[in-house]
């Protein structure tokens, strides 16, 4: 499932009224056109911005919105208040809104014109106020949206609806995404489980479970010119280790590889799949876990869930959609092992083998060695170490009666030494405030082991896509007390105790 932001719209939509005459109406049109071709001229919006005629009535209102809920393309509602709305008129329209709403509190002028300010002036230009009679209403409703305040033509404007438009994409995207579960959970592994009807709920993607037969069945398919093929582009694409190259001692381990990154390429691309899991305790038929066929599948825009994690599966899918375009990186993770020097204090994550080269740092190798677990063939990987740099680990956990999203912000630096005998992908990163408050927030909002790690997202990509599909949000970053952040726990227990 390719990620393209070019077909995707989001709308534009003014609010009114009929009270101040067809004169200022026309002007208000006029203003908000030129709104939207500023925004779409920017060059900082990802998605396009599509202008539509001004709302004046309830009917028009719900007529609109109805509208952009049944326009397949339209992933998003920009709402704006040029003039006074009263906002009775947006109750209904409002309540039955399915797509998601940012809400933008900005004003044609930048300044106020001193020397000639005058009541047409006033009339006209009354976002400040005609704003918070939408916003009451919007909160009124109970409405989760995005509020973004500041002038049309300020960067930093342009940056919150990017991201605001970044989560809309994903949200988009979530609605008909399909995960497929090669295999169960790991056994007796308690975070990866989850309510998958709950899920489909609340994020709109679907679960369903496949048979290793029915994977095995596609790749005895593949031919030997596909494994041949593919093994020339690992060849091409990175550094191989020796022996794994054509005529090597290792080179059936590497066709072996090929052939199951074909089969699952084309199970995924048969079945319209955008993400999927598989577990190291359910192989059978196949060689080797599959290493490089979920790292360059990633790298492909799919998501991965390993041990069957289809929460963090479909969350990795999702990021990777926030991220489409962007240089950064995101890849499925998993917070491995410590460094607990007080000097440099960090986490290295890892995985056994499924980590995204997207996030890698200068050059990838290509290797096989044995994986210790699973009793099968020694599977081949990719091995890098991860870009520095601003970071997120987000987690997304089945509370029993509710969705949680746990993100931590992280710095993401090069390793102090070589890691000549790890034969994984890894990052290394300082998460934020410091490493024990980092860790015990996590733990005490029971975060999973599994994250989607990211270089590209920040905070807000996902704190925005958590208000789009109505979830608890938790944020771990500079600013966190661990007292205060127990405190938020407890209180979103009754926040969501129904
Ligand atoms: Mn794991």
């Amino acid at each position: 499932m390719s990620i393209d932001f070019s077909p995707l719209e989001v709308w534009f939509v003014t609010g009114s009224q009929h009270l101040y005459g067809p004169e200022t109406l026309k002007q208000v049109d006029a203003d908000s056109q030129q709104i939207v071709d500023g925004l779409n001229a920017s060059g900082n919006l990802p998605v396009k911005v599509v202008f539509k005629p001004v709302l004046k009535t309830t009917e028009e209102v719900i007529k609109l919105l109805a509208e952009a809920d049944t326009t397949s393309n339209c992933i998003g509602v920009v709402t704006w208040m040029h003039t006074f709305s009263p906002a009775k008129m947006w109750v209904r329209a409002l309540s039955a809104l399915k797509a998601p709403m940012c809400h933008l509190h900005t004003q044609f002028n930048r300044d106020i014109p001193w020397s000639s300010i005058d009541m047409d002036f006033m009339n006209l230009n009354q976002s400040a106020h005609g704003g918070r009679e939408f916003g009451f209403i919007c909160s009124r409703l109970r409405k989760r949206r995005k509020v973004v305040v500041g002038h049309w033509e300020d960067a930093r404007v342009h940056g919150q609806l990017a991201t605001w438009q970044r989560a809309a994409a994903a949200w988009h995207d979530s609605q008909n995404l399909k995960v497929a579960r090669f295999g169960d959970n790991m056994r007796f592994v308690a975070v990866t489980e989850g309510d998958k009807v709950e899920a489909e709920l609340k994020f709109g993607y679907s679960v369903n479970g496949y048979g290793l037969g029915d994977l095995v069945a596609v790749m005895n398919d593949v031919t030997d010119k596909e494994v041949d093929q593919l093994c020339k582009t690992y060849a091409d694409e990175y550094e191989l280790a020796s022996g794994l190259e054509t005529g090597g001692a290792k080179n059936d381990s590497l066709k072996t590889a090929a052939k199951i990154e074909l089969a699952i390429r084309r199970f995924l691309e048969d079945g319209g799949f955008g993400a999927y899991t598989d577990t190291f305790e359910n192989l059978t038929g196949l060689d080797q876990l599959p290493g490089i066929a979920s790292q360059r599948l990633m790298a492909d825009g799919y998501g991965f869930g390993a041990e069957g994690d289809w929460k963090h599966a479909a969350l990795v899918r999702s990021m990777k959609v926030m991220a489409h375009g962007l240089s950064g990186g995101t890849s499925f993770m998993e917070d491995y092992t410590y460094h607990f020097d007080p000097n440099s204090p960090g986490v290295l994550g890892s995985h056994m083998l499924e980590i995204c080269p997207s996030i890698a740092n200068g050059k990838v190798k290509c290797e096989v060695h044995p994986l210790g677990i699973g009793g099968k063939a020694d599977p081949v990987r990719l091995v890098f170490d991860a870009k520095a740099g601003p970071a997120l680990n987000a987690t997304v956990v089945d509370m029993g009666n509710r969705f949680r999203f746990v993100v931590n912000t992280v710095t993401s630096v090069t390793p102090p030494h070589d890691l000549p005998k790890l034969p994984v992908a890894r990052a290394l990163w300082e998460p934020h405030p410091d490493l024990p408050t980092a860790a015990a927030a996590w733990i005490h909002a029971g975060g999973a082991h599994h994250t989607g790690f990211s270089l590209d997202l920040t905070p807000e990509h996902l704190e925005d896509f958590a208000d789009m599909a109505g979830i608890e949000f938790l944020l771990i970053d500079q600013d966190t007390k661990l007292r205060s952040f127990k405190q938020e726990l407890l209180w979103n227990d009754a926040a969501y105790a129904h």
